[in-house]
């Protein structure tokens, strides 16, 4: 994960590491080079900038220069404003509700349906609840015949009405079979477009207001980077959701996304999947990514 972002910082601060005295115009150059490792690892530019700025402002005002060990003082401070720029804490899912609704949406291909299994065998084998999934994707019958082979694998009960091309009717009468059969948490997949439309905006629109979900989630593939800022924007301003789900991140992702979105967007980044399988899902902690980009 990240290895080239991982190299690239990792030269920078060694730069710095090596010297036991250092100048304002080294502090300057390590700044500079670890810029643009973050804009090479396609970090927004102005997301770069304005963190290169405050880990120069913090360096100097923390007496680098006079250190003994002015590398690892870059390095800690470095780790603190990624720490920072991921958004400090992880954040859980609320799974107060009874039940509680959980609205997946995303575009087409980005890992929707890979995790709602994945959610749902998260919150059974690891919340003890009882979730329901809900194929929702009307368009696609082999999604909802994915779906149906996650949801045997992981061992839970998917609600599916394959003749309904309604979704809102869909997750309503899901809602309600959920009720009748206890089920704790409902996990609504969407159906997803290669691109952002009107029409879909306007269906998922429509699924958020019938069902009012506790949580609605976002997911996107970390490999799209600056695109997968674009979209979570976009999503953001129809859906109002509450968490970013990153995906694809065992891939040869440069890491823009997981490092860009959070300051974008305003919204956390709850969850990350790492692979096919349906263990391959991590609660997202900003301070173990930041051990993990800085090696
Ligand atoms: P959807 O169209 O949004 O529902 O996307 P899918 O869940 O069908 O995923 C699209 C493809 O990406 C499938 O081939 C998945 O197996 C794959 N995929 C999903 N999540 C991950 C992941 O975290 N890592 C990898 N390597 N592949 C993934």
């Amino acid at each position: 994960m990240f290895n080239s972002l991982q190299d690239k910082l990792d030269k920078a601060l060694q730069n710095i590491q090596g010297r036991g005295k250092i100048t304002e115009i080294n502090v300057a150059e390590t700044v500079k080079e670890i810029r643009r490792a973050l804009v090479d690892a396609d970090v927004n530019y102005k997301v770069a900038k304005d963190l290169t700025k405050r880990v120069q402002d913090k360096a100097l005002g923390q007496n680098v220069l006079t250190s003994i060990t002015p590398g690892q003082l870059m390095t800690k401070i470095v780790h603190d404003e990624l720490v920072e720029l991921m958004g400090t804490t992880q954040e859980g899912i609320n799974l107060s509700d009874k039940p509680t609704i959980i609205l997946i949406a995303g575009l087409q291909g980005s890992g929707k349906t890979t995790f709602s299994g994945k959610l749902a065998n998260y919150l059974k084998q690891k919340r003890s609840k009882n979730p329901l999934l809900v194929a929702c994707d009307v368009y696609r019958p082999a999604a909802i015949d994915q779906l149906t082979v996650l949801a045997d694998q992981v061992g839970v009960t998917i609600y599916k009405e394959i003749e309904n091309k309604n979704p809102v009717e869909i997750s309503q009468n899901a809602i309600q079979f959920a009720k009748e059969n206890k089920h704790d948490v409902v996990i609504i997949d969407t159906a997803g477009r290669l691109a952002i439309d009107e029409a879909m905006m306007n269906e998922i629109r429509n699924v958020h207001q019938a069902v009012k979900p506790t949580e609605t989630l976002f997911v996107v593939d970390a490999m799209t980077g600056q695109d997968a800022v674009n979209t979570a924007l976009a999503f953001n301003h129809v859906l109002d959701y509450n968490g970013v789900v990153l995906t694809k991140l065992d891939g040869d992702t440069r890491g823009g996304a997981a490092l860009t979105v959070r300051s974008v967007v305003h919204k956390p980044i709850k969850f990350i999947s790492t692979g096919e399988k349906m263990e391959a899902l991590d609660l997202f902690y900003p301070e173990r990514m930041a051990d993990r980009i800085l090696g």
